[in-house]
């Protein structure tokens, strides 16, 4: 965890990469100008930063790929942008995303498509990689993986709901942290589903990621599911007990076998068995576990998250913010429903009317206790698997089950983060259920709050990302054993 990565390239290189690659990648959606450098001493001097699109910035209109939201200019930076800025980072534009983050493959946005910038160097030499089959780049955070996967900036910042950051990460062969619920300040954030939503960081090692989630894990008083800071340090003398040096001998490695589904291709379980006996050759413990009620996940998820979303949209009204599409002359007062409706039906693309209906049918009376309620159980018996499994408590989560006495617990999980490589984007169906199933693997995570990390093996070159790519080891209540392994 020590190592840091020289990093000597000058920001107007950075600013170059993007005009050079960006139009055939879609990943930004503004760019802002050059400020002035940073002082030379700053954390991230010189170090070129893009976040998504759902993240406000005063400089910049935040436009969460909605249609909604075209034209609008938060007045206030979120507090990640602000310790951004603070750190000394340059802020070099906002990315595109599935709109309000609601998609796998960022292909519902009002942007237009991001395009995955994987190329390889010998799969197919004799076609220049502008001609090549366009592939996505994962969704909702998209245009995060693919800016740096591209090397149009050190990092960005992404979102995570189900799988936002880990699976576009997976598909462009970068590193995706998605951190435990609550480290990291939602204020300014917009929000999808609060009770799962958090702020990710994609940069293209370990290290680089680290060192930007350092400086955005702090308490915000102005979040109020900010983890306290009397919970950040329980949940760092739980690790530094746990966990005394950063050497992988013992780890207690679990891998779960439901994450081992028949959907997942050969191309993505050799490489990650590869990566199993590696670990265990430098003296890691495997330790084969089961997590019983991961097939249930994703429905759960989908119904809490959409349920949430309903409720979350419910502010784009036409009145407040964002767009407003009046309704036809000679309406009376009677008519504001139909300014409402008009507003919400050209604002809001066929995916967030989608989730929209869904989760106002869950949140019904008649389907209140068979959706909803449901979903709620399927969710506490995720997060009971988790507590089952794990050596070291959940010091973050209020439902506290004790740690295993038995120190037969596992320190991480490890599994694939994706069960295939990035689709072609022309075969994207996007009326099917088959996106959905992208989030299988990483939904459970989310619902359990705990944190969770992309990241991509090794790779020949010759294939796309993802095919080596495995990932999310996932910890309990804390960022740093992941980190220092
Ligand atoms: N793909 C999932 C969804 O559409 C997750 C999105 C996210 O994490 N923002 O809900």
């Amino acid at each position: 965890a020590n190592i840091t990565r020289p990093w000597t390239r000058q920001i107007s290189a950075w600013r170059q990469a993007i005009r050079d690659k960006d139009s055939s990648v879609n990943a930004f959606v503004s760019i802002s100008s050059p400020g002035q450098p940073s002082a030379e001493h700053a954390p991230l001097h010189n170090f070129a930063i893009a976040v998504k699109d759902m993240i406000c910035t005063s400089d910049m209109p935040t436009t969460s790929s909605s249609a909604m939201l075209k034209d609008f200019v938060s007045p206030l930076d979120a507090t990640v942008v602000t310790l951004l800025r603070q750190a000394g980072a340059d802020l070099v534009g906002k990315l595109n995303c599935d709109e309000f983050g609601m998609g796998s493959l960022n292909v519902h946005s009002v942007h237009g498509p991001v395009v995955n910038p994987f190329q390889t160097a010998s799969a197919i030499p004799s076609v220049p990689w502008k001609e090549r089959e366009k592939r996505s780049a994962g969704g909702s955070s998209g245009g995060s993986a693919a800016s740096v996967a591209a090397g149009m900036c050190y990092a960005a910042l992404s979102t995570d709901t189900g799988g936002s950051t880990r699976l576009p990460a997976s598909y462009c062969g970068v590193v995706g942290l998605k951190p435990s619920y609550g480290l990291i300040s939602r204020w300014g954030v917009i929000s999808f589903a609060d009770s799962l939503d958090c702020v990710g960081v994609m940069a293209a090692d370990v290290c680089a990621t680290k060192r930007v989630f350092d400086i955005l894990n702090a308490y915000d008083a102005k979040d109020p599911t900010s983890a306290s800071p009397d919970a950040r340090q329980r949940a760092s003398q739980e690790a530094t007990k746990a966990w005394p040096t950063s050497s992988l001998k013992d780890l207690r490695i679990g891998i779960p076998h439901e994450y081992f589904p028949s959907e997942l291709s050969d191309e993505v379980l050799t490489p990650v068995r590869e990566a199993i006996q590696g670990l265990k050759s430098r003296g890691a413990i495997i330790v084969p576990v089961s997590l019983p009620s991961t097939p249930y996940a994703l429905s759960a998820y989908y119904v809490i998250s959409s349920a949430e979303a309903s409720s979350n949209m419910a502010r784009y009204d036409g009145v407040q913010y964002g767009l407003h599409i009046p309704a036809p002359p000679g309406a009376d007062l009677a008519n504001a429903a139909t300014m409402y409706a008009r507003t919400r039906s050209i604002g809001f693309g066929s995916e967030v009317q989608k989730r929209i209906l869904l989760g106002t049918y869950a949140l019904t009376a008649d389907a209140f206790d068979n959706y909803f309620l449901q979903a709620q159980r399927i969710r506490r018996l995720v997060r009971e698997d988790f507590n089952r499994v794990f050596r070291v408590p959940d010091v973050l989560s209020s439902s506290l089950t004790a740690s295993r006495p038995d120190n037969e617990g596992v320190d991480v999980l490890l599994h694939p983060s994706a069960i295939r490589t990035a689709p072609p984007l022309d075969s994207v169906d996007t009326d099917g259920l088959q996106t959905y199933v992208q989030d299988v693997l990483t939904v459970p995570a989310s619902l359990a709050g705990l944190p969770a990390l992309s990241v991509p093996l090794k790779n020949n070159g010759e294939e796309w990302p993802s095919r080596n790519t495995f990932g999310h080891g996932v910890t309990y209540a804390s960022f740093s054993p992941i980190m220092s392994r």
